[in-house]
């Protein structure tokens, strides 16, 4: 079928918007018609060539929208179910098996190989152009139609507006999922948060679900660290303005019990780790070649790990973040700002800019096939 699709072409160009073919669903696949689509650091980093995805490829992976199609081996989904699209992962290797599939052995290629598992792609253009890849993340949401499998497609309440749905499928579920499911963080705890973007409120609001006492925000922008506040952070700090480490051996007094590095900034991991309490743990969310850390810093227990997709399985942990989200608990409708498909540019100058939390596009044609 023919598809719009925001193509990136290399670092720095506009994305070009483009009409492609894309396949019908193989048997384990899914045709999913997008409604809406988060904006990701991770599509910036692709698009400006820091990952191992190749170009030209139709990035995009927070899609949310509707199954059209399903393969005939899908046995857990039909046309009609609104999807949240999230990482892909083989589903056969030990980390998938042990419910680690963010940990996937073929991680790399399932999410930024421009193709699936098996080499094919299902994204063309039109006979004797050059190729074009897809299947970023198992999905290429940056198109009005896009393949997914039933492991990265999540079933969400029809009733919930999927339109502020799909960032739940990476920024926000890595940011909760850190605190939830890789800590665990117990009630009372001291958490501070490195960071304050989509990744970080993740954290945030998830710290406030379990309970934390002290929970920091720390950035370098005061119109986010004024949001973390009315969000729930019970101090924040302002990173250009304050010793960071000072600021929150200050606030927690022994230290903080879990520091949340969204940043992968090389000042702030040292931050990080002198601002520990004795056996408290660092998160890192963010990668940065540069960063290095003194042991001698971790002794009295302390350790420091990094985190991919909050240690998510999505099928189980979106449904209770779209849960949250329905009481009022996880307010991701604070963070979102839209924008039409058609400014995928402006939502990422936004972004870069440090203007808007979360971009999400909105498929102004969704609802219809191109028939053009
Ligand atoms: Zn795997
Ligand atoms: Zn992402």
């Amino acid at each position: 079928m023919r598809i719009r699709a925001a193509v990136a072409a290399g670092p720095s160009q506009p994305f070009a918007i483009e009409h492609l073919e894309l396949d019908a669903p193989r048997p384990d696949e899914v045709l999913v018609r997008l409604v809406a689509t988060g904006v990701c650091q991770t599509d910036a980093h692709a698009r400006a060539g820091h990952t191992p995805a190749p170009s030209p490829i139709v990035l995009g992976h927070e899609g949310a929208g509707i199954v059209e199609h399903v393969g005939e081996a899908v046995t857990g989904l039909r046309p009609g179910d609104h999807v949240v699209l999230s990482f892909q992962s083989c589903g056969e290797c030990a980390r998938c098996l042990t419910g680690r599939p963010s940990y996937c052995d073929r991680a790399l290629a399932a999410n930024f190989s421009g193709a699936r598992l098996d080499g094919s792609r299902g994204l063309h253009r039109a006979a004797g152009t050059a190729p074009v890849f897809g299947h970023f993340f198992g999905q290429s949401s940056f198109a009005t139609h896009a393949l997914a499998t039933e492991r990265n497609a999540v079933k969400v309440d029809d009733d919930l507006p999927l339109e502020l749905l799909g960032p739940l499928g990476c920024g926000f579920q890595t940011g909760a999922g850190a605190v939830l499911n890789t800590f665990a963080v117990p009630a009372g705890a001291a958490v501070a948060i490195l960071g304050v973007g989509a990744v970080g409120f993740g954290a945030l609001m998830a710290a406030k679900l379990a309970g934390a006492s002290t929970v920091i925000a720390v950035d370098v922008n005061a119109g986010r660290l004024a949001l973390a506040e009315e969000l729930g952070a019970t101090h924040i700090v302002h990173a250009t303005q304050t010793d960071v480490t000072a600021a929150l051996r200050d606030i927690t007094g022994t230290g903080a019990d879990y520091v949340l590095d969204t940043t992968g900034r090389a000042d702030m991991l040292g931050h990080a780790v002198a601002s520990l309490a004795p056996l408290g743990q660092v998160g890192l969310m963010a990668g940065s070649a540069a960063a290095s850390v003194a042991v001698g810093g971790l002794a009295l227990g302390k350790s420091l790990r990094g985190i991919v997709q909050g240690d998510a399985v999505p099928r189980l942990f979106i449904p209770k973040l779209a849960r949250w989200f329905r009481e009022g608990r996880f307010p991701i409708d604070r963070l979102v700002r839209f924008y039409d498909f058609d400014d995928i540019d402006t939502a990422f100058a936004d972004a870069a800019r440090g203007d808007v939390v979360k971009p999400v596009l909105r498929f102004a044609d969704a609802g219809r096939q191109e028939q053009e």
